[in-house]
């Protein structure tokens, strides 16, 4: 290909990707608005529209015949454009999700696993419900457009590759080669917390904000930075490990699983909540936890504490908000490093959001510099506990936007 017809090539896709982003955010929209909206002229914006028509990642929806004037056609994103598949890998679970090209939801499945287990037998599990997936979709009309995994730790993007994982203890991982030999899609690695936050901003609380950051939290805690509108990945592409702050307000005793002590997370984590509980139970039985977990027969688990709570049991109101101020303090440095329009709450402790969101907008008051706290709006993820699973297909989505012509 000669210089020029690469320029014309990435031009046209960079338009292509263009109009498809404003269907895609704006729609129901006509020809003449995208021309508006765009800046292209209308020639070259029906010249665009009718290849994504003849590729199916849009569709036509009738008329407005009705008001004064030519009709226009409304241009939507084709729900039948393709399939998806979202996975995400927690560090004691794994979520699988197929969906439309607008994340409906089409098929679901979690199942808990064993951090204790083998990394070969964890992937195997995960690659099984995948296999269900696909069968119980194969039904479904279109092609499957790619498949997301969201997992925690490091990833090396361009070689599909999740370099280390803290708190599963896995290292090099080369999950693109595996999940591509047993599949045959196109498969996307993005760190948890990377790719919650392309779902906000894709389709979630994010949508308008060119500064944000995802926090995602859970056994550990993870973020994912968007500055300038773009995912900041910073020189290796590790960028957002803010769990791995050190916090050395006080002589540490708490060894990370990342091998050092006085992490932000071990403060904040899935883990340090349940420990609280159980310190608290040992000196002073008077909560419904102890009754809970004999009546389910099951561990103290987050949601559990989070039943305890909803009943007005005091212990589990009073770690949940200890959690807060410790997570508060995080959330304080983040805003002074930042000064983000918004930091949203996901993952697996977000289901105690409202136990914990006081707490930590008393501590981000308390510690971040005057004013700033107030620029910053702190919330909770409208996915909730399923922040990550929906990046995972938002990983996929985000690439057909962008590159329409690779479908
Ligand atoms: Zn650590």
């Amino acid at each position: 290909m000669t210089p020029k017809t690469a320029d014309q090539a990435f031009l046209r896709e960079t338009n292509l990707s263009t109009v498809l982003r404003l269907i895609h955010t704006q729609s129901p929209i006509s020809r003449a608005q995208l021309a508006v909206t765009s800046g292209l002229n209308k020639s070259t914006v029906s010249s665009l529209v009718d290849e994504l028509l003849a590729k199916h990642l849009v569709h036509e929806t009738g008329s407005n015949s009705g008001v004064a004037g030519r009709p226009a056609t409304w241009l939507e994103i084709n729900p039948h454009a393709g399939l998806v598949i979202g996975v995400e890998l927690g560090v004691d679970f794994v979520s699988v999700a197929v969906t439309d090209l607008l994340r409906n939801v089409i098929w679901r499945k979690k199942e808990d696993t064993n951090p204790a287990d083998h990394q070969d037998k964890m992937i195997e599990q995960t690659l099984q419900i995948v296999k269900e997936a696909m069968t119980a979709s194969k039904k479904k009309d279109g092609r499957f457009l790619g498949l997301g995994l969201s997992t925690p730790g490091t990833v090396d993007l361009k070689e599909g590759l999740l370099i280390f994982a803290p708190n599963l203890h896995w290292h090099n991982v080369p999950f693109r080669k595996i999940f591509h030999q047993q599949t045959k899609l196109k498969i996307y690695i993005e760190n948890d917390a990377n790719a919650a936050a392309i779902a906000e901003h894709l389709y979630g609380a994010a949508q308008h904000n060119r500064d944000f950051l995802f926090v995602f939290a859970g056994v550990g805690i993870g973020g994912g930075l968007f500055l300038n509108g773009k995912l900041y990945r910073g020189k290796n592409g590790y960028a957002g490990e803010i769990g791995h702050f050190p916090i050395i307000a006080e002589p540490s005793q708490v060894l990370c699983h990342c091998g050092n002590y006085g992490c932000w997370e071990t403060y904040a984590n899935q883990y340090s909540i349940i420990q609280r509980v159980q310190t608290k139970l040992e000196k002073k039985n008077d909560s419904i936890l102890s009754a809970l977990t004999r009546e389910q027969n099951a561990p103290i688990t987050i949601p559990l504490i989070k039943q305890a709570a909803d009943a007005g049991d005091k212990i589990a109101i009073e770690v949940f908000t200890e959690a807060g101020y410790a997570m508060g303090q995080g959330f304080a440095g983040l805003i002074n490093i930042f000064n983000p329009e918004k930091i949203i709450l996901g993952g697996p402790l977000s289901v105690a959001g409202d136990y914990l969101l006081p707490a930590i907008k008393d501590t981000v008051a308390d510690h971040s510099m005057p004013e700033f706290d107030r620029q910053t709006e702190v919330i909770v993820s409208s996915f909730g506990p399923d922040a990550s699973l929906i990046g995972a297909v938002a990983v996929v989505a985000d690439d057909v936007l962008a590159k329409p012509l690779n479908i």
